[in-house]
């Protein structure tokens, strides 16, 4: 325990040196259009180059940023690099796409998270229908009828909303029908099971529900040409995995919009 709160210290030190000391970086991971085989959206996703240890992994440290309270300069911080990444793409003549941003607990629960928002997209001129928040689910069910509230007036901004990691926490589906959002990720590690029973029974039901509320599902972690061939049968409107691409460099966004995914989605509805 003494050691662990010894670690968490020392990485909330550094944590608050990396942002200082511009050591985060964001990397954006393409996701697919069943119908079109074309990128149609990014994933950012943070990274942390630390001088000493290397790449740390945000599943390392979003969790103590989150604990600290510094999960609410560094989401900022992505917010504003997000804005700035746009312009840079926008300056190379691409087309606009939709850019998901994860937005944690902590930073969805802040009073005035629309306010602050709203003032991020006036202040960077950014097109409210380019972004994309991802949300958990736990924070939007914790409190359910008080969230309605802010996720419409997060919804009245123009942008669009996606429940991360959809099926590992626990949604009333009465809320889910009453929620302004637009998507539902299902998570990787139902993704991952796609080859047990029960995983493809979960992964099932999320495409299903998501038809019937008219929803967008997506379903990330795609890694081998099975679970593609299992989603594109299924006819889940996005996909994101390895499988596509790890997550890239804003720079190498340019070329993977280029990329034509339509024969890997046709050799995946024949091998299914
Ligand atoms: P997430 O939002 O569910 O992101 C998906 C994670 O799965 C990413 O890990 C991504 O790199 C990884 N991934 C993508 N395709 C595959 C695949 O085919 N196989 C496997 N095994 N993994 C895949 P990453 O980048 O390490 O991020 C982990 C988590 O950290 C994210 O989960 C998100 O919860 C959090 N995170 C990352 N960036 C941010 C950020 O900017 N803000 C906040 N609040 N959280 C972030
Ligand atoms: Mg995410
Ligand atoms: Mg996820």
């Amino acid at each position: 325990m003494n050691a662990r709160a010894v670690e968490q210290l020392k990485m909330e030190e550094e944590l608050r040196d990396a942002m200082q000391n511009h050591e985060l970086e964001l990397r954006y991971q393409p996701q697919i259009d069943i119908s079109s085989g074309q990128v149609v959206s990014m994933e950012a996703l943070v990274r942390w180059k630390h001088p000493v240890r290397g790449m740390v992994s945000p599943l390392d440290f979003i969790p103590v940023a989150e604990s600290t309270g510094q999960i609410i300069e560094l989401g900022d911080w992505v917010l504003t690099e997000v804005a700035r990444h746009c312009l840079y793409w926008d300056s190379l003549g691409l087309p606009p796409f939709r850019v998901c941003v994860n937005i944690s607990p902590l930073q969805f629960n802040q009073d005035d998270l629309p306010g602050r928002i709203s003032r991020f997209l006036e202040h960077t001129k950014m097109d409210a229908k380019r972004l994309e928040l991802e949300l958990t689910e736990s924070a939007i069910m914790t409190d359910a009828q008080t969230n309605i509230e802010k996720l419409a007036q997060l919804k009245a901004l123009g942008l669009e909303l996606a429940v991360d990691d959809f099926g590992t926490g626990y949604s009333s589906l009465s809320y889910l029908k009453r929620f302004p959002i637009d998507t539902l990720k299902i998570d990787q590690s139902f993704v991952g099971d796609l080859n047990t029973p029960d995983g493809a029974a979960i992964v099932d039901a999320i495409i299903a529900l998501s038809k019937t509320l008219n929803l967008r599902v997506i379903a990330e972690g795609i890694e081998n040409p099975a679970q593609l061939a299992y989603l594109v049968n299924r006819g889940c409107d996005l996909l994101q995995g390895y499988y596509f691409s790890q997550p890239i460099y804003p720079e190498d966004v340019p070329a993977m919009l280029r990329q034509d995914f339509n024969q890997d989605l046709a050799s995946a509805v024949k091998i299914a």
